[in-house]
């Protein structure tokens, strides 16, 4: 099997029940245990034999879309260099300084060099660079009116929804389903929000990835005999400042960025069992 990069894409295969077939308390610990070498992934009774097979076979290595990404990325960077960085710092609430545009990126500053040079104090994870460069080049920059929609509302988002529910709202939910700490993180750390509770949810929360494109987390907890739920909300100018695949990147970007913190979480606990 090819070395998987992070214990995030192990999970991203997993069928996410949390059944316990396997023996761990739920996916994400049989994730985490898989990537530290302690579990094989065939062990996981759920999965297809084709999933695991494909971990055999190099030719198929999922990693591959990785380059296709990096050359996506290469591109949009070339097109940088022909824009006026201070005209689209005012169009997409940015600010131009040093010649470089800058934006905030869930609190964080986040900036572009005419040559198309990322700089950041965070990690640059590569599911916002595409939205953060398709905000600067093509955004509208309409102000948010406050309206919430749902993915499937926004233009072109019917068709890709199932894909947004699976990668962004149901691995959302799974988080927050046994990671209790994650809206506490996502305001301390990531500079969210938390609003008064919409849609009747228990739990709403705002997070501002791009300056104009805000994205709101509502968590529904789990009462007589109903599951818990969670969906994303944007608001209606979302598709005309960003296209629907960077919102669709960004959403389920956030959702693999709250799972790894939450597999942080599980490593530290399965390591204080191992040594009781
Ligand atoms: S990893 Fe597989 S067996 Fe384990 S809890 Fe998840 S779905 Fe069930």
């Amino acid at each position: 099997m090819p070395k998987p990069q992070n214990a995030m894409t192990i999970f991203q295969l997993l069928d996410k029940s949390n059944c316990r077939k396997c023996g761990e308390k739920a996916c994400l610990a049989f994730a985490g245990a898989v990537f530290t070498g302690k579990r094989p992934l065939s062990e996981c009774p759920k999965l297809d034999r084709h999933i695991i097979d494909a971990y055999s076979d190099d030719s198929q290595n999922p990693y591959d879309v990785e380059q296709n990404r990096d050359d996506y990325l290469e591109h949009l960077k070339k097109q940088i260099a022909g824009i006026d960085l201070k005209a689209a710092a005012e169009r997409t609430g940015g600010r131009y300084e040093n010649d470089r545009l800058t934006l905030k990126v869930m609190g964080k500053d986040f900036s572009v060099s005419p040559a198309g040079v990322l700089s950041t104090d965070i990690h640059v994870n590569p599911w916002v660079v595409a939205p953060f460069l398709n905000y600067i080049l093509y955004g509208k920059g309409l102000d948010p009116t406050g309206d919430w929609r749902s993915f499937r509302e926004l233009a072109d988002g019917r068709e890709r929804y199932p894909l947004f529910q699976k990668r962004c709202e149901e691995q959302m939910k799974q988080v927050a389903d046994s990671y209790t700490e994650l809206f506490d993180d996502m305001v301390h750390i990531f500079s969210a929000k938390q609003v008064d509770p919409q849609f009747q949810s228990d739990i709403s929360v705002v997070l501002q990835p791009l300056p104009r494109v805000p994205i709101m987390v509502c968590y529904w907890l789990p009462e007589e005999g109903m599951q818990s739920s969670l969906n994303v909300f944007f608001d209606q100018t979302a598709d005309k400042n960003l296209d629907i695949g960077s919102i669709y990147s960004l959403g389920a970007g956030l959702a693999q960025m709250f799972t790894r913190l939450a597999l942080r979480h599980g490593f530290a606990a399965t390591q204080s069992n191992h040594h009781d």
